[in-house]
């Protein structure tokens, strides 16, 4: 099976199973079961066996999977075993931070470059990563064979970003401008909303406050 025909939130689930199994001390844990894994992330049991059962056909009956065999094959399917090069878009505070953060590639994504309209940032580099004027964009994600793209410049400019990216080549875009984006029907976007996050949180907290009647 692949990434694409299985449900958004299975694959959502796939990360916290293999970093719950790459925490298990080794030795102790040869095999590990779907049970156990529901268990240790307050997860439906049924729903984790569906989940394991999608990326791996290597479960045995009474002794569940070998713990190694089910990391590889969850990395495998998740493509963390096969680096995708990427761009950022907006070399700011928060373009800057994912430039810096080196643990991306552990999942599978090599961040390149960045691009600016900022003619003082442009020239520069962030950990080793240069910034781009944005006329160099289409040249380098064909050149590169670039399909990932990252948006972190402000929401009014996010949708002109956009549609450079897609015509760049870009196929999947991981958006971090508090913005709907419009795009193609064959093009991803993965919105990534904070304000989402954070309205659980602070209801989360209105509630326990009420409970403790504070
Ligand atoms: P920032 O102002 O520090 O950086 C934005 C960058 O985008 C600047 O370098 C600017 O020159 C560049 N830019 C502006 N227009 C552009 C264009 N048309 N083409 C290319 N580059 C352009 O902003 P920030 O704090 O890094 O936030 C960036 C985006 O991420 C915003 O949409 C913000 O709402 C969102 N966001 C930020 C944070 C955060 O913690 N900073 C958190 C969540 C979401």
């Amino acid at each position: 099976m692949n990434p694409k025909s299985i449900s958004k939130q299975t694959l959502m689930r796939l990360p916290s199973y293999l970093s719950y199994l790459k925490s298990l001390p080794e030795g102790d844990n040869e095999y590990v079961s779907a049970t156990t894994v529901a268990m240790a992330l307050g997860l439906n049991d049924v729903q984790v066996r569906k989940d394991l059962a999608c990326v791996s056909k290597k479960g045995r009956p009474k002794l569940g999977y070998v713990t190694e065999e089910l990391i590889k094959d969850i990395e495998s399917f998740l493509g963390y075993d096969d680096l995708n090069d990427a761009i950022i878009v907006g070399a700011g505070r928060l373009g800057g931070a994912l430039m810096s953060y080196d643990g991306f590639k552990e999942y599978g994504l090599n961040i390149v470059a960045a691009f600016d309209v900022d003619e003082s940032k442009v020239g520069t580099e962030i950990c080793g990563k240069k910034v781009l004027p944005m006329d160099k964009m289409a040249e380098l994600c064909e050149r590169m064979k670039i399909r990932i793209g990252i948006i972190t410049v402000p929401a009014h400019a996010a949708q002109m970003v956009c549609d450079m990216l897609v015509k760049s080549g870009i196929y999947a875009i991981w958006n971090f401008a508090p913005t709907h984006l419009k795009v193609p029907d064959n093009i991803l976007v993965q919105q990534e909303n904070m304000a989402a996050s954070l309205a659980v949180l602070s209801a989360h907290l209105a509630e326990a406050i009420k409970k403790k009647g504070l």
